[in-house]
């Protein structure tokens, strides 16, 4: 048995930083066979229980060994209706990779010996969607007649809506934007996941018979109460955390600083990287910055590196992060590519103020340099400013992602609908019931910023006891 995991195949770093196509290429036939050869058919599969939706994982790399690909396919989606999209976005190495048992204890990142279990559900996703295999059928649950509502179409709403259509319930998907998708289109910019990938999977909810309604905004075209009045039986509330965060400092409102969402939404769902030919711009600096840590940040800087390439600029994009390296809470892939394609990095560094021209444009952020500190409530190292460290990086275009909070388009306009300091819808754990009767939530709107396997996992439970409600 190969000891050594098969190493996946990407684009180089000096080609691909030059446009938006994939950079994961993904595995051979003869790759998966070897890579899923390792998994040792655990006794006690302990990766399962590191998956939000528990995919049978030892089963699934079973029959891809067996080369029963299409078994391996309706394994997966047994739990999950996207393997093709987790397998390319979800942050297995704090997931299923982690729990591995050859992964090494004590690290904080599941070690590269770990199964790339990721890596062979993206195969065997792929496999089900070249070879068009069939998904497992709708169970026969008697509720052909109810009728739910899905409100949001981003990973939550459709796993949820891919469960309930499964039991042969009736679903309405309502989207406020233009899309579906929600930041798997908006935000996750299509070098990670390309959009056929995911126009694919969305497809195969309606061949399920799921029924799509775009530019439609529940809590201002309809609120809750005239759905209901619509003979829907329950609702699910799917509207992620789509308002960003600022820093509230100095000069944040001079021109040419974006939050990450207007940028990615920019780019990602307004093809601005095709301007003129797309209608949206984006503008495009010299040096651009972009702050934060997390997945949104390297996708803001990835894309913000791409752009000034194909505009003909000399890249030079860097990430600002008050933590150190260890703390940046992005997936490690997304960490090594962007340093791979050119983004640079400045670590332990705290913005104070923009600092502007005559005409209102960002030309430079004045920071200061951080140490750490003893672990805050989010159990990481806190940043501690130091005194006198003062130093000043040039910026014509900064992009600020430093977090999302709730949407509460809804909320704000259903007083019954509880919530907490956050905005954050608040449920019943056992069943993702709100504190209104039928309407259930899952995904960032429940408990802020996750992932999207994590926000599947909450849909899932939420689809369970809506069909348990409405038998
Ligand atoms: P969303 O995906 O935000 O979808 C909510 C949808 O609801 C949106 O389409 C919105 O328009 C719609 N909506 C909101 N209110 C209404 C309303 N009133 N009426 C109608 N429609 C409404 N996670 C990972 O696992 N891996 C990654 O690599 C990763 N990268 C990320 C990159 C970025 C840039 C961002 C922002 C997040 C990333 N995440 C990643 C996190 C992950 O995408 C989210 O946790 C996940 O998308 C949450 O899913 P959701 O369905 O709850 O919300
Ligand atoms: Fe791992 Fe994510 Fe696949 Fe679950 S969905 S097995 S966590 S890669």
């Amino acid at each position: 048995m190969r000891k050594e995991p098969v190493k996946i195949k990407e684009i180089d770093a000096k080609t691909r930083a030059g446009n938006f196509n994939e950079v994961v290429l993904g595995y051979s036939e003869d790759e998966a066979l070897c890579e899923a050869g390792r998994c040792l058919q655990c006794k006690n599969p302990l990766c399962i229980s590191g998956c939000p939706v528990g995919i049978d994982i030892k089963t699934f790399l079973h029959k891809i060994t067996q080369k029963d690909y299409a078994g391996a396919y309706n394994t997966i989606r047994e739990k999950n209706n996207f393997p093709s999209i987790c397998g390319r976005v979800c942050p297995a190495e704090y997931q299923c990779r982690i729990a591995c048992v050859l992964s090494k204890k004590g690290q904080p990142f599941a070690t590269p010996q770990a199964i790339n279990i990721h890596f062979l559900e993206r195969f065997a996703g792929d496999y089900g969607m070249r070879c068009s295999v069939s998904a497992p059928s709708a169970r026969n649950s008697g509720l052909k007649l109810k009728k739910v509502a899905v409100v949001g179409s981003g990973p939550a709403g459709l796993c949820c809506a891919g469960e309930l259509a499964r039991a042969g319930i009736k679903v309405i998907m309502f989207e406020g934007l233009h899309k579906l998708g929600g930041v798997l289109r908006y935000g996750i910019p299509p070098f990670r996941l390309p959009r056929n990938i995911l126009d694919c999977e969305i497809e195969s909810l309606k061949n399920m018979g799921v029924e799509f309604v775009p530019n439609f905004i529940v809590g201002k075209n309809k609120d809750l109460e005239e759905l209901f009045k619509d003979g829907f039986a329950a609702v699910f509330l799917g509207l992620g955390a789509g308002i960003p965060s600022f820093l509230g400092i100095k000069g944040e409102n001079l021109c040419n600083i974006y939050s990450a969402n207007e940028f990615l939404t920019r780019v990602n769902l307004m093809s601005a990287y095709e301007f003129p030919k797309a209608h949206s711009p984006v503008n495009i600096g010299k040096s651009m910055v972009v702050i934060g840590g997390g997945n949104t940040a390297m996708d803001a800087a990835r894309c913000a590196l791409r752009l000034q390439l194909m505009n003909g600029i000399a890249p030079n994009t860097t990430i600002l992060y008050r933590r150190s390296e260890v703390e940046l809470p992005a997936r490690r892939l997304e960490i090594e590519h962007a340093k791979e394609e050119g983004v640079q990095f400045r670590l332990l560094v705290k913005p104070q103020e923009f600092m502007g021209d005559e005409n209102g444009f960002v030309r430079r952020l004045h920071c200061l340099q951080c140490e750490l500190g003893e672990p805050d409530s989010s159990g990481r190292r806190k940043p501690l400013e130091i005194p006198g460290s003062d130093f000043e990086v040039d910026c014509d275009v900064a992009v600020v992602a430093i977090g999302l909070k709730a949407n509460q388009i809804l909320t704000k306009v259903t007083p019954a609908l509880k919530t907490d300091k956050y905005g954050d819808v608040i449920v019943e754990p056992e069943t993702m019931e709100t504190s209104i009767k039928n309407v259930f939530a899952g995904g960032d709107i429940v408990g802020g910023e996750g992932t999207v396997i994590e926000a599947m996992g909450m849909a899932k439970k939420a689809a369970g006891a809506i069909i348990e409600r409405l038998k």
